[in-house]
């Protein structure tokens, strides 16, 4: 049986659900779920048959049916479809020129229009107030640029669906990276990036030794100017506390990473940071939900690990199908993607997991737990891919990776941990590895301004399994959006309900650094701020994201400008 929530429906119906030419949806979330599955399944005809592509079809219904599994949303929306572009993440290359970076704008509007996000670093751009020989004028350099992709963004509506988003880095030697740090301080600018500094090793020692940096010309590689490594690092940290921008990507531990060196140095990622890519290359990603995977076992309750093998064997492929099927939207993706079969499988609905095993967030057990999962799943992924490999070739970069000899597999990545921001509203989970948002809410719809209020079903579980006065409680906690001084709760309870605010950003990035640790790509995660919190904060938190080998990190403060999607209570 699937239970969609009304909160579900309305997204599915909004964007996802196949609709004719006067607008009138033509199919049902089942019939949704079947177009998929049997896209995805026509794939298993080219290794065996059409018995095999029906039975495969069916197997993967019934986990999307279950809820137990969904790919991202592109391959929701377009499997099956004559657009057929099913990825969610793409990296495209900016060079110094004009006519290929409007080449490049024309690629990302097509990508976006069809539903995928796209990553760029700007770094070989030439600094602002370069001479430009052919015209003899001056360049705009990387901020102004940056600024044509985002107005390009800005009219590019996805099939109505939602807006396309970007990620823009710059590296931290770059001339203009002040520039760039503080691009997006005003309000409005830029709205359809997130921004990273491409940070270096180097650099972090710099920041610690308190010596001073060079920012280095890209083409003629000559010191244009030298600061403090520590100011810069502070004009950073501030940006960051003020408006969350900019992020930061470790590129240095990205590239100890990279499964192929031979192939280039790592640059971009795609819009939320979870996939680390080469130009041109994009991945398809896949969610499993945890809290899905806990059984009763005698008196306690345990993960179900058996079923979560299951799942994951399913999942890999699942997205191995998906790049076979897919149709790129340019003849260079389809050459680099199908040239590293990077795919992306990674877990929504930790937090839930965490409440039904009764173990709080910001505890060394929920960390340690969340290590082992993550570990059982990189290595159940790579087990898939790798029996994959052996009925249907390795990736055909293998012997030019880090693989070789040893591993053959079929995708060079195999996991990855994504915001999940919709296919959890689907599956009626938490998003990703984050904590509960809130007890009961408010959410916006970007597109129509809609609001829809959502109590988790856990909590509300708990007060009708207690018997306590449900109204009340629930009122209460919608004017606050926690439980914290609720007295009538017992305060393991209350410990166990923690809503992301009440968690210590220490707690965020330990749980990122944990799930990191058993992640070929990387771990999207935000960590979220009182706004309380000081420079100081943001400070730590960036630093020790750094030593601890995140591969990037983004923090947000409560509402500092207002611009959040998700609103904890009433006042959203
Ligand atoms: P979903 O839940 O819709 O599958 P996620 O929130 O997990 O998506 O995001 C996964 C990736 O999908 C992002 O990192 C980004 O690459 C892409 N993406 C998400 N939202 C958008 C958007 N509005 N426009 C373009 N790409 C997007």
């Amino acid at each position: 049986m699937t239970i969609l929530t009304d909160n579900a429906q309305l997204v599915l119906r909004e964007r996802y659900l196949l609709k004719d030419k006067k607008g009138r949806i033509r199919e049902t979330p089942l019939e949704m779920f079947r177009r998929v599955a049997e896209a995805v399944a026509e794939a298993e005809r080219k290794w065996s048959d059409e018995k095999a592509a029906k039975k495969w079809a069916g197997i993967f219904f019934e986990v999307m049916k279950k809820l137990n599994f969904l790919p991202n949303s592109p391959t929701l929306m377009n499997a099956g479809t004559p657009v057929g572009q099913l990825s969610a993440c793409f990296v495209l290359p900016v060079e110094d020129d004009l006519k290929t970076i409007f080449e490049t704008i024309t690629q990302a509007a097509l990508i976006q229009q069809k539903g995928g996000g796209t990553g760029f670093d700007f770094s070989h751009l030439r600094p602002k107030g370069d001479d430009i020989y052919t015209s003899g004028g001056y360049a705009s350099g990387p901020v102004s640029f940056m600024k044509v992709f985002d107005a390009a963004t800005e009219h590019v509506m996805q099939g109505g669906k939602r807006r396309g988003a970007n990620m823009g880095v710059l590296l931290v030697n770059h001339p203009d990276i002040e520039a760039f740090i503080a691009a997006k301080s005003m309000n409005d600018t830029l709205r359809n990036f997130n921004i990273s500094v491409g940070i270096l090793d180097a650099f972090m020692e710099a920041v610690g030794n308190n010596d001073k940096w060079d920012l280095i010309h890209p083409n003629s590689q000559r010191i244009v100017k030298t600061l403090e490594a520590r100011k810069l690092w502070q004009e950073i940290v501030r940006n960051a506390w003020s408006n969350g921008d900019p992020g930061l990507l470790f590129l240095d531990t990205i590239n100890v990473a990279n499964p192929t060196p031979k192939l280039g140095r790592i640059e971009a990622t795609n819009p939320c940071g979870e996939v680390p890519l080469l130009p041109y290359e994009s991945c398809n990603l896949g969610s499993i939900n945890l809290s899905h995977y806990v059984r009763q076992k005698n008196s306690s309750k345990t993960v179900d690990w058996d079923q979560l093998a299951k799942v994951v064997e399913i999942a890999i492929r699942f997205l191995d199908d998906v790049v076979e099927i897919n149709r790129y939207p340019d003849p260079v993706i389809s050459e680099k993607t199908l040239g590293n079969r990077k795919i992306g499988l990674g877990v929504m609905g930790w937090a839930e997991m965490l409440i039904k095993l009764g173990i709080p967030y910001d505890t060394m057990e929920a960390v340690t737990l969340g290590e082992q999962v993550m570990k059982f799943i990189q290595e159940k992924s790579n087990a898939s891919s790798a029996s994959l490999a052996t009925a249907r070739g390795s990736f055909p970069n293998w012997e030019k990776s880090i693989y070789y000899p040893e591993s053959p597999l079929r995708h060079a990545t195999r996991t990855s941990i994504a915001p999940t921001g919709t296919i959890s509203v689907i599956a009626n989970t938490s998003s990703s590895i984050e904590p509960l948002f809130a007890l009961v809410y408010q959410r916006k719809y970007v597109l129509n301004n809609d609001t829809l209020t959502t109590v988790n079903p856990l909590f509300l579980n708990y007060l009708y399994e207690q018997h306590l006065e449900v109204n009340d409680i629930l009122e209460k906690a919608f004017e606050k959006g926690t439980c914290k001084d609720m007295e009538a709760i017992p305060p393991e309870i209350r410990d166990i309900f923690k809503t992301a605010l009440e968690i210590p950003p220490y707690w965020h990035l330990r749980h990122q650094i944990a799930f990191q640790k058993y992640t070929d790509n990387a771990v999207s995660k935000t960590i979220n701020l009182p706004s309380s919190a000081t420079l100081e904060d943001v400070d730590y938190i960036y630093t020790t994201a750094w030593s601890s080998k995140a591969k990037g990190i983004t923090v947000f403060r409560d509402n500092p400008l207002g611009k959040q999607v998700l609103n904890k209570g009433i006042s959203g």
